[in-house]
């Protein structure tokens, strides 16, 4: 027997037409690329947006086009998102940080139809436009007075084509299985893999990521999405703040610690996201000059693994709890989440950091399981650990336009990491599975590792990768960038590690070195250091 309720489609633009009736004087506030600070309410940006779908049908944007960006986080990349999808186009958010044939290869496989350029991404466009194959036309996100000199003919405005359009456009109503949205993953080995999101699957996870037991978001909240738009739709933040109505503050292109720590001031942000590297930048920078964070309840950490030092260094200086939180392109992003609990508060401190270091437990619409390599499931008591595979209604079920059928196993995504589970449901990341170092047939976490070493105050950032080695096949060595003006040496560096790991864990090597690279999602890359310090132990 079928239930007789109405099936009224989950659609992303009745996100937006409900925070305009309902919180139309709520705030979105952005820091414009053109320098300054743009606010408006709900009430415009619906306005906004209407006139955008108008300016998208004229263009002859038609159902399932792809239309790309390239672009900060902004009220015009947040209209871009609720106008494109809204007109059941798919929104293709492009990461500049890409290398340019990685861009050039993105928008050619998904075919995007349109361009929306920030001001800031022009001149890297120009240099790699004419292998644009599928191309009608690029709009830069600015108005006339700031529209710039450029070698590709024919740039649109994208105010003047606001300008030109009428307010009035009512919604089409179609699938919720619609695609929405497109995002590729970064790609570290390979091409880039795109992940279509559907409406369905977005406003799903939009609802589950605002639970208090997920990012607890109200329309009380003030949340500033440091995340960018281009990566994981800036983990599905701006569907879900417009959800709960809550006031919305975008960074622009200005994500130093000193440009952050203005807004969040200025605006009394209470729930920032942002992957570790901009925390780190933000709490030097606060370090330097003395300053806490005072109306900051919560930081959400995601995209790499949050350290002691960091949780503890947001606790003890600024009284804030970090979310620590795991997901990846292909989730969503969000899988699991450590939220502060009852249990939590009560616990010693030294127990309930160790607890927050994991990735937290699944939030209701997904469930994950650890496997071994023949696929049996392994016990959750935390220690046993396997392959994390994840199901749920906002995880990718195939990649857009590709074959992958290793990642997807019985109704199962394979995630690529290695994980423990416990028997609260607490997952923790010992690793991804090409980052994890084979020394005689052990196992060792590079993520742990590197955790433990960046406890050391002289240093900055670590990182951790197996090498070759005669005897173990691999043996772990560890790069560090230490503080300016701080001198540390390797026999120091083991010491403060001894006792703190396994001792058969620690490093062959210690490695001084002035930076570290990174992925355009700002993930250690390495890959590339593997290539360079392969033959390290070897060589010595
Ligand atoms: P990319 O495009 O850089 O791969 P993703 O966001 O899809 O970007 O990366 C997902 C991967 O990032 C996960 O599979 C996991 O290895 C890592 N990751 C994400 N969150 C965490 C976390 N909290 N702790 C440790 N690793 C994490």
């Amino acid at each position: 027997m079928q239930g007789q309720m109405m099936n009224r489609p989950l659609l992303i633009s009745g996100l937006l037409e409900h925070a305009e009736q309902v919180y139309p004087g709520s705030e979105i506030v952005s820091r414009q690329v053109e320098g300054g600070i743009h606010r408006y309410t709900y009430a415009d940006a619906g306005k906004r947006c209407r006139k955008l779908a108008n300016a998208l049908a004229r263009l002859g944007v038609e159902p399932g086009d792809r239309v790309g960006t390239l672009a900060w986080n902004t009220n015009r990349h947040y209209e871009l998102y609720f106008a494109v999808s809204g007109v059941q186009a798919v929104v293709h958010t492009v990461n500049p940080r890409l290398f340019p044939e990685q861009i050039v290869y993105i928008i050619n496989h998904a075919e995007d139809r349109y361009l929306f350029v920030d001001l800031t991404f022009v001149a890297l466009l120009e240099s790699f436009a004419d292998q644009l194959t599928s191309l009608r036309g690029i709009i830069v996100m600015t108005d006339r007075a700031n529209m710039p000199n450029s070698s590709i003919d024919g740039l649109l405005c994208y105010e003047e084509l606001l300008e030109a359009e009428s307010d009035q456009y009512d919604w089409p109503s179609f699938s919720e299985e619609s695609a929405a949205a497109l995002c590729y993953t970064s790609g570290t080995t390979g091409n880039p893999k795109g992940v279509l999101y559907s409406h369905r699957s977005t406003i799903l996870h939009a609802q589950a990521i605002c639970q208090p037991q997920a990012l607890n978001i109200s329309s009380d909240s003030i949340v500033l999405p440091v995340v960018p738009m281009f990566h994981v739709c800036a983990w599905g933040s701006p569907y879900a703040v417009t959800l709960t109505g809550a006031k919305l503050v975008f960074p622009g292109p200005n994500m130093d610690g000193e440009s952050l720590h203005q807004l969040i001031d200025a605006e009394q942000v209470n729930m920032a996201l942002g992957v570790p590297t901009i925390w780190m930048g933000l709490l030097a920078y606060m370090k330097e000059i003395g300053k806490t964070l005072e109306s900051v309840e919560s930081v959400v950490v995601g995209g790499a693994a949050a350290s002691q030092t960091m949780i503890q260094q947001f606790e003890e200086t600024h009284g804030i709890f970090l979310v620590h939180a795991w997901g990846m392109t292909e989730t969503s992003p969000l899988g699991t989440i450590s939220s502060c609990s009852q249990e939590m508060k009560e616990m010693p401190l030294a127990q309930r950091y160790k607890l927050q270091q994991k990735q937290g437990r699944p939030i209701y619409g997904v469930s994950i399981k650890i496997v071994d390599d023949d696929g049996v499931e392994l016990a959750r008591d935390g220690k046993a650990f396997g392959r994390l595979l994840i199901t749920g209604p906002w995880i990718a079920a195939s990649y857009f336009r590709e074959d992958h059928p290793e990642n997807f196993i019985e109704g199962w995504f394979d995630t690529g990491d290695v994980a423990t589970i416990d028997s609260k449901g607490y997952m923790q990341i010992v690793d991804r599975r090409k980052d994890v170092i084979k020394s005689g047939g052990e196992w060792i976490s590079s993520i742990e590792l590197e955790n433990a070493a960046l406890g050391h105050p002289s240093v900055t950032e670590s990182c951790v990768i197996g090498v070759a080695h005669p005897k173990w096949d691999e043996r772990p060595i560890l790069l560090i960038v230490k503080k300016s003006g701080e001198t540390l040496a390797e026999a120091e560096m083991i010491e403060f590690l001894t006792g703190k790991v396994a001792k058969w864990w620690l490093p062959d090597a210690v490695v001084f070195v002035e930076e570290l690279p990174h992925t355009a999602t700002g993930k250690l890359l390495k890959m590339t250091l593997r290539e360079q310090y392969q033959s390290y132990l070897i060589d010595r």
